[in-house]
């Protein structure tokens, strides 16, 4: 049993302070008030201790709501050291160094945690959960925001020849979809500039958009549409099943569509989406599922899986600076291109 601590307290109903006297036993805080015979006893972990701050009044809150003032703060803590009250372990780690800098590795880590799991985990979960409306909304603003500046132009292909792509794809899906419900698609070919080269790219309302210089690089004669292409559509088809498009929107905006979620506005989300479609910097393992998909639906249309090879190689051929890894084509970015190409061969056994 320790000595005695004189000190303040006040009752919580009335302002009047009145004096008291602490105690300590066995992790439980006496408190003797006058005209009582008994201490009043608090469970040490019902007590909000006092902060070790350097400067300032010290006061313990009881859980009946009374307040114990500690006027004297040198007192109180060599007598809360002598009686061995743990101090709450952010007030002893914000007085070293040590903590302070515990913390910040631990804050940072967090940090990290969270970009590198919880976000994808979470906007994995927020893409399975936003209705067709608003990804059909979100789908139609990023094409105008696209054409608006001048990323799409219109396709300088004949008629015929985007007929022809528009039903050898919708054949494709016939028979890959028999006995699972298509994804809801729309199929746009359009001219990009230059730059964007040729391309292919899917927006999460199930827009997929191919470039005239993706067609004519893999159409060499005018009147079949070749396989490659359409497996190019179909890997961009698995994209739009999974939703990678949105997920990719939320991971890279994931503060901006918290606040959007709470307030119904997508401005914040949606002013990176363009960029983002078209540069579609997607997870090795997203392109890895979009593959796995083409593949599928690739055997079940009866299409020969290594057609993809011809797209690899062409795109090689065509755009040689991307030297199988580089990051300026949504198409086939990650992972490299080698390894793509293996998995379309051994798929196609
Ligand atoms: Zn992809």
């Amino acid at each position: 049993m320790q000595a005695r601590l004189s000190a303040q307290w006040f009752d919580g109903v009335s302002a009047q302070a009145q004096s008291c006297e602490l105690g300590w036993q066995d992790g439980t805080l006496l408190m003797w008030v006058p005209d009582a015979t008994e201490p009043r006893r608090y469970a040490s972990r019902l007590v909000v201790w006092p902060e070790r701050s350097r400067h300032g009044l010290r006061q313990l809150l009881l859980p009946d709501g009374a307040v114990v003032s500690l006027p004297d703060s040198s007192a109180w803590d060599s007598w809360a050291e002598a009686a061995g009250i743990a101090q709450p372990l952010a007030a002893r780690w914000a007085m070293s160094w040590r903590g302070v800098a515990l913390a910040l590795v631990l804050l940072v880590a967090t940090v990290l945690a969270a970009w590198r799991w919880a976000i994808p985990w979470g906007a994995q979960e927020l893409a399975g959960w936003v209705p067709e409306s608003v990804q059909i909304s979100i789908g139609e603003r990023v094409m105008r925001d696209l054409e608006q500046r001048g990323w799409l132009l219109p396709s300088e292909l004949s008629r015929e020849a985007r007929q022809g792509i528009d039903d050898a794809v919708a054949q494709m899906v016939r028979k890959a979809y028999r006995d699972t419900p298509a994804p809801r698609y729309q199929l746009h070919i359009y001219k990009a500039p230059r730059w964007l080269g040729p391309n292919a790219f899917a927006l999460p309302s199930g827009d997929i958009v191919v470039t005239d210089a993706l067609v004519t690089l893999l159409q060499s004669d005018g009147d079949s549409v070749s396989s490659a292409l359409l497996g190019v559509v179909a890997h961009e088809l698995g994209h739009v099943r999974e939703r990678h498009g949105l997920r990719l929107v939320f991971e890279a905006g994931a503060v901006g569509v918290l606040a959007g979620w709470w307030i119904g506005d997508y401005s914040a989300v949606l002013a990176g989406a363009p960029a983002l479609a078209v540069q579609a910097g997607y997870s090795r393992g997203h392109e890895r599922d979009a593959d796995a998909h083409a593949l599928r639906v690739m055997k079940d249309a009866g299409i020969d899986p290594r057609a993809m090879l011809q797209f690899f190689q062409a795109l090689k051929e065509a755009v040689p600076e991307r030297d199988g890894d580089a990051t300026a084509f949504g198409l086939a970015t990650h992972p490299v291109d080698s390894e793509r190409m293996r998995f379309f061969e051994d798929g196609a056994r």
